[in-house]
């Protein structure tokens, strides 16, 4: 990728596509204005201490976008590349994703810029800990409420969880979703994000007439989105042909053996020594021979360079912000159906609110429970947004704006502005 597309703001690519939204909705100045101001902005140091000995400084960050449907919701990224400009465009899709599938929260994100794969278990912990304590303020099962993002796990939740709790002199397991099952996770939640886009990608499958087994699908990224996603295609039938991680991509056009390269990825977190494709690169990955693709990444991983050169009919977005504006036009013009991040993606939220619902009943829900409510969640939600892209002809990630966009608007207006 050249440095020109990435040195756009991310912030500033998620505002385009809620002016877009905006505009067909005829929101006033004052709503634009405040909707496009997130509400809290916080940056912390993080001096943790090597195994070695010796201290370093990390920075962490958490930003509450709005509130005008509920406490905040949104996960930690440990990852080098997190700034506050991502962290901000992580909060506002937040925002709108938690809307679009009517779920009773407003939209935050936080981040710690460090490399995971360079820390030990001990730091880890040491920096969550210190994460954690630093926003001991501001979180809250009523207040805000984080999850996993790239790179943090269960594990990570159990420690935020922890912290907190001793801060507050009592056990408060919804204060994070996301939790292992032992403290107060939820059942389906690990595998929720990935289930939520092979809902929805089945679901528009059969909308353009392709049954499952003429769909080749090509899944980028194998972390927790694409790996249950990769996995579920192949069980619902469809020929998942390509799948890539950080060291690269691997295609078979006979349909890979899934099963071998989730095993492998859940024993040794990477794709390394999987055997059962070619080795392409991500790059090529993005715009082989396939009828779907999932970008389940990072940002900005279809864009002016490959948007032309893309193959797939049906795009579900695994990742947030994987598509640039301009290559989402692209798309649009050549009439290659794009599920939105907020909407493709939505699935862990929904069940990390499941979770926070449990957790405060005290009363925990079966698998095929959480699935099911799961399916309805997205399938209502989603449909609802094929009406609004008939009614308007607009492509699906405007409709799915114009819904979130009204929802918050709506819960706005009632609510007033204390100003
Ligand atoms: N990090 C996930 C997302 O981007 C899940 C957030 C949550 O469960 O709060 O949607």
């Amino acid at each position: 990728m050249t440095t020109a597309v990435r040195d756009v703001s991310v912030f500033g690519d998620a505002i385009a596509y809620f002016n877009e939204a905006a505009d067909l909705l005829e929101l006033d100045a004052s709503m634009r204005a405040i909707l496009t101001h997130p509400s809290r902005q916080i940056i912390f140091s993080i001096p943790f201490q090597r195994d070695a000995g010796g201290f370093e400084v990390f920075t962490g960050y958490r930003v509450q976008y709005n509130f005008a449907r509920g406490p905040g919701k949104g996960g930690i990224r440990y990852h080098p590349g997190v700034t506050l400009d991502e962290v901000t465009a992580l909060a506002f899709w937040m925002t709108w994703k938690c809307a679009v599938v009517d779920l009773p929260f407003g939209g935050a994100k936080g981040g710690v810029t460090c490399d995971p794969a360079t820390l030990s278990m001990n730091e880890l912990e040491r920096i969550t800990r210190r994460y954690a304590a630093e926003l001991v303020e501001v979180v809250g099962p009523d207040k805000d409420v984080p999850a996993p993002d790239v790179n943090t796990t269960p594990q990570v939740m159990a420690w935020f969880m922890d912290t907190y709790s001793m801060h507050m002199r009592q056990n408060t397991p919804g204060v994070v979703t996301g939790k292992p099952l032992a403290i107060g996770g939820s059942r389906g939640r690990v595998e929720a994000t990935g289930r939520g886009v092979t809902i929805l990608a089945l679901d528009e499958m059969a909308n353009m007439h392709m049954r499952p087994e003429e769909a080749r699908v090509v899944v980028q990224g194998f972390g927790n989105v694409g790996m249950y996603a990769a996995k579920l295609f192949a069980e619902r039938g469809c020929k998942v042909v390509g799948i890539s991680d950080i060291t690269g991509g691997y295609y078979n056009a006979q349909g890979l053996n899934v099963e071998k390269a989730f095993a492998l990825a859940k024993e040794h977190h990477s794709l390394e020594g999987f055997d059962g494709g070619d080795r392409i690169s991500n790059a090529e990955l993005l715009v082989s021979d396939c009828e779907v693709l999932v970008p389940a990444a990072l940002e900005k991983q279809l864009n002016t360079e490959n948007a032309n050169l893309v193959k797939a009919k049906l795009i579900v977005e695994g990742a947030n912000g994987p598509t640039t504006p301009e290559a989402d036009r692209i798309f649009n013009k050549k009439g290659i159906i794009v599920i939105p991040d907020i909407m493709a993606n939505a699935g862990g939220v929904t069940v990390s609110y499941f979770e926070w619902v449990q957790d405060r009943m005290g009363y925990f829900w079966k698998e095929a429970e959480v699935n099911e409510r799961l399916e309805d969640t997205l399938l209502v939600n989603f449909h609802e947004m094929r009406k609004i892209v008939n009614q308007y002809k607009v492509p699906y990630r405007t409709a799915a704006y114009m819904i979130a966009i009204d929802r918050v608007v709506q819960s706005l207006k009632l609510r007033g502005v204390y100003a």
